[in-house]
């Protein structure tokens, strides 16, 4: 199935020059929508994790479905000051200022095998602190699934040295 089909290039979105890689018309296809789940989980079935972690708010998505698929529970990495209990937080850089991703610090066993998801990876800032978020919380990763790599961007270098999968790249 050709997936990039179904996502929407929107034009100077959130602003002028970039081109917004909209997943949206992914999601409301039901065949697309299964069969990227399904790829995934294919594709990330050897790393056998006891656990799926996806980012806010589109990681949420993808992730909770693959979780799903793959038989174990879904850890959310969320915005500062989201999460109820006792977190683990990490400030990462952004093209202008600084964000903060937090995760219960009891999200899992230490030692747990975790695969981290979001929908996209850019510049990898994202990718890099949620990797290290979810270390800090006692977990291995064991890899890192994207449906959308933006490749020149080379975020893959934020990432420790786990497999990276991405179901399509620009
Ligand atoms: P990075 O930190 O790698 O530069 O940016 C990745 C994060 O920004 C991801 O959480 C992703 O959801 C969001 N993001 C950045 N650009 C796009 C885009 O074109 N489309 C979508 N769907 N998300 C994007």
């Amino acid at each position: 199935m050709d997936i990039k089909a179904l996502i929407r290039e929107v034009p100077d979105f959130p602003k002028p020059g970039i081109s917004f890689k909209d997943i949206t018309t992914l999601l409301g296809n039901a065949e697309g929508l299964q069969y990227a789940i399904a790829t995934l989980a294919d594709h990330c079935a050897d790393l056998a994790p006891d656990y799926v972690a996806g980012m806010e708010s589109r990681g949420f998505i993808f992730g909770t479905a693959l979780a799903c698929k793959m038989g174990v529970g879904f850890v959310p990495i969320r915005k500062l000051g989201k999460l109820p209990a006792a977190v683990h937080t990490i400030e990462y850089d952004l093209e202008y200022g600084t964000d903060k991703l937090e995760i219960h610090q009891d999200a899992y066993p230490a030692g747990s095998k975790v695969l981290m998801v979001d929908d996209l990876i850019a510049t990898g800032g994202t990718a890099g602190a949620a990797a290290k978020l979810i270390q800090q919380a006692g977990g291995t990763l064991v890899g890192c699934a994207f449906v959308i790599e933006l490749k020149d961007l080379n975020g893959r270098q934020h990432l420790p040295n786990v497999p990276v999968i991405a179901l399509v790249q620009y």
